[in-house]
């Protein structure tokens, strides 16, 4: 092996509850890799296993030849994992420039910090216009915009979006689509978790189905884009 994101195995359990059951994914670095499901499916407790924000119950988890099953949060995202929690989460009482420096908190340098926020204010043009602007005022589009820019600023080499269009505008799903793209082009392998199956299919190079914490089904995204009836059989909808 040697990959860049090896999961083996993987069993996340709250209590009682199964969430996730033995799953195993690789993620290609470079890549955009999604992983589709029903509600409850496991999707959000996979990515939170992979964060050190929830620890396995079994299984592994490797990083870049590194073992980080059960490793602290705050290890992980040193490592060059970054997390953009489902609900945005941002906070809403900062202004947007303080809710990006937040999310360099592992970046000591304060030259770095500045450069890495300039970098994002110039990939987010929107965010700059309102910089100094409380986040809980900006739209929810702009609120989600900025739950990515904050969690590129550590300059992540692998990204985690835990359903970046939900709750927004077609249109708006559109714009964060691009800059997910934009953000994968600029070197950043992407792990993305998203009930907009069609929408993440045309991102995506690679696509794990998951169903009652389990992986029911693997494929590059360009043949289940070919198949959406079977997309739509797995997924209850498009
Ligand atoms: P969703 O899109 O709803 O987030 P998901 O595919 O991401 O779904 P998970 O959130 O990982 O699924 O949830 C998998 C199962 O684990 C569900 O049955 C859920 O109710 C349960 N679960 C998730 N988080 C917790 C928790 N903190 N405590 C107890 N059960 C939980």
């Amino acid at each position: 092996m040697g990959g860049f994101l090896e999961i083996d195995h993987l069993a996340v359990r709250y209590g009682n509850i199964s969430a996730v059951r033995g799953i195993s994914l690789q993620v290609e670095e470079g890549r955009i890799v999604a992983l589709l499901g029903a509600n409850g499916a496991g999707k959000s407790s996979t990515l939170r296993a992979i964060s050190g924000l929830v620890a396995p119950a079994s299984g592994k988890i490797r990083f870049n030849g590194e073992d980080i099953t059960g490793a602290a949060a705050e290890h992980i995202v040193r490592l060059g994992i970054s997390h953009c929690p489902e609900g945005r989460q941002i906070f809403p009482d900062l202004t947007v420039m303080e809710n990006l420096r937040i999310g360099a908190f592992t970046q000591k340098s304060r030259k770095k910090i500045g450069e890495q926020t300039e970098f994002c204010l110039n990939l987010f043009p929107q965010l700059a216009d309102r910089k100094a602007q409380m986040a809980g005022t900006l739209s929810g589009g702009e609120q989600q915009m900025l739950a990515i820019a904050r969690a590129i600023m550590p300059s992540p080499r692998l990204l985690i979006l835990d359903e970046p269009s939900l709750g927004l505008a077609p249109l708006i799903v559109r714009d964060i689509f691009r800059m997910i793209r934009k953000i994968n082009e600029m070197g950043t392998t992407v792990l993305i978790v998203e009930q907009n199956a069609l929408q993440t299919l045309k991102v995506a190079d690679y696509a794990y189905v998951l169903s009652l914490g389990t992986v029911i089904m693997e494929s590059p995204a360009k043949k289940l884009l070919e198949n959406s009836e079977l997309v739509n059989a797995y997924l209850g909808k498009s």
